[in-house]
């Protein structure tokens, strides 16, 4: 079978809407699977032990890098963070289109271990309308708000490394726009290899072998 899945690796400032980008295109598309991430931190309110994440302790994440149970893991404002192996190689051997949503550094590890995945990186249109998205949270503090936006200037000097960049301005738009970029992404020559090389038998075959 031709059309395997394809590992997409999704990262953007804080604030800039990712989650609601995950959960949109899940509800429009459907072939799509969000990885759940493991993580050491507590759970914000409203959010689910194993569809957010896995929220576990500090020694049941070190017992995973021991078992060598994640693809890679962070620290990320002392806590762990890290993708479970098992989800993503069953969501991609079934033929889904697995999505990772996760920060820089995780990025590059896994585009190490899977040099074929595509990187999109979210943003919103303009440095103020990021800060202006973090202070109308209500939840954060302004110091919460500066760290953000210090952690935003860090993580742009990544951005350049992604294959893909999206303006998160109209959330509907941006949602289409992630789509139509995965299924362009499945119509690359290097992963349509095996109709590549059926055609070429096909055609041997239809005109009797080559020329000489
Ligand atoms: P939050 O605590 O706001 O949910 O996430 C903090 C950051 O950790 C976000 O940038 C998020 O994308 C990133 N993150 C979530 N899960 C993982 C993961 O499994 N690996 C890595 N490297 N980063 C993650």
């Amino acid at each position: 079978m031709d059309k395997k899945g394809i590992l997409i690796v999704v990262s953007g400032f804080s604030g800039a809407g990712k989650g609601t980008l995950m959960k949109k295109l899940l509800e429009d598309y459907s072939g799509y699977a969000l990885s759940v991430s493991a993580t050491t931190r507590a759970p914000r309110e409203g959010e689910l032990h194993g569809k957010d994440y896995y929220f576990i302790s500090r020694d049941e994440f070190t017992g995973m890098i021991r078992d060598n149970r994640l693809y890679e893991y962070t620290e990320y404002q002392n806590n762990y963070y890290g993708t479970p192996r098992a989800y993503v190689d069953e969501m991609l051997a079934s033929g889904k289109d697995v999505i990772l949503e996760i920060e820089v550094m995780g990025a590059e590890n896994i585009k190490k271990q899977f040099p074929d995945t595509v990187l999109v990186f979210v943003t919103p249109p303009s440095a103020e309308e990021l800060r202006r998205r973090l202070l109308g949270r209500g939840s954060e503090t302004p110091e919460k708000v500066r760290g953000r936006l210090m952690r935003a200037l860090q993580e742009a000097d990544y951005m350049d490394r992604y294959d893909y960049i999206l303006v998160n301005d109209d959330i509907d738009a941006c949602v289409k726009e992630l789509h139509n970029l995965i299924c362009t992404e499945h119509l690359r020559m290097s992963r349509r290899s095996e109709l590549c090389g059926r055609m070429k038998r096909e055609l041997e075959s239809l005109n009797g072998g080559r020329e000489q």
